[in-house]
């Protein structure tokens, strides 16, 4: 079967990652999250007070990190920031409060993007963010685009933080939601939009089972090659 690209877009707590996550392993592609390399940037740039407004020092900045995945003994993907596990950090609210600031840097998109492009030469891959589908991978053979309710969104982000220990009321849930909805989507540099070509699928009444099978289906359909006409 042909190895293609999925690309999975949309907004905050969607459940992006983990229907990205179960569709690579059901069909034993690589999973890249390009928010978690978004994220470990804004962690880089509070851990060494980094000015935003300063772009001689955001370049500087960002010579000094590189990010990695590896995989853990439980089959989980985590990302690393100059070889050490960041995975727990990088999911707090400090660096959610700061991350949309980040990534709307040109330089820091420029340099995202190369390592996207370079981890997913070989394809087999599927990748979730804002902008894969659009610049990213325009070329992607499957894009989906994830949309759901605001409350349904923060409930679930509300789990996800409460199973790392992390007590965050809904209100602020939110209002992080809404302000990097906003910011991502009214950016300059590669907004978020949903491709022309993308499939949008509304996960508010859906469970993830389902979406991921859903994705599955559309993805094989795109992975049988197309029998040669018989001569
Ligand atoms: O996917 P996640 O919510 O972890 O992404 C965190 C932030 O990273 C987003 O709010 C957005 O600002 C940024 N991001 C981006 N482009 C991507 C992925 C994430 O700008 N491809």
């Amino acid at each position: 079967m042909k190895k293609i690209i999925i690309a999975i877009d949309g907004y905050s707590a969607c459940g992006k990652s983990t229907t990205a996550r179960e569709v690579a392993k059901e069909l034993n592609y690589k999973y890249i999250d390009s928010g978690a390399m978004y994220r470990a940037v804004t962690l880089s740039f509070l851990q060494r007070h980094v000015a935003l407004t300063n772009p001689k020092e955001v370049d500087r900045a960002l010579l000094g990190i590189r990010i990695t995945f590896l995989v853990n003994s439980k089959g989980i993907t985590e990302t690393y920031l100059n070889g050490i596990n960041v995975e727990k950090e990088i999911r707090k609210m400090n660096v959610s409060e700061k991350v949309s600031q980040v990534s709307a840097l040109r330089t820091v998109r420029l340099a995202m993007v190369e390592q996207q492009r370079k981890l997913a030469k070989e394809r087999g891959v599927v990748m979730d963010g804002r902008d894969i589908g659009t610049v990213v991978f325009p070329d992607a053979e499957l894009k989906i685009f994830l949309t759901a309710d605001m409350l349904v969104r923060a409930f679930r982000r509300q789990k996800e933080l409460l199973e790392r220990d992390d007590l965050v009321d809904i209100d602020t849930i939110i209002s992080n939601l809404q302000q990097r909805d906003e910011m991502d989507s009214n950016r300059t540099e590669s907004p978020l939009r949903k491709a022309p070509d993308a499939i949008g699928i509304d996960t508010t009444q859906i469970s993830i089972d389902e979406q991921v099978d859903e994705v599955i289906r559309m993805a094989l359909t795109k992975m049988i090659r197309p029998l040669k006409p018989q001569a």
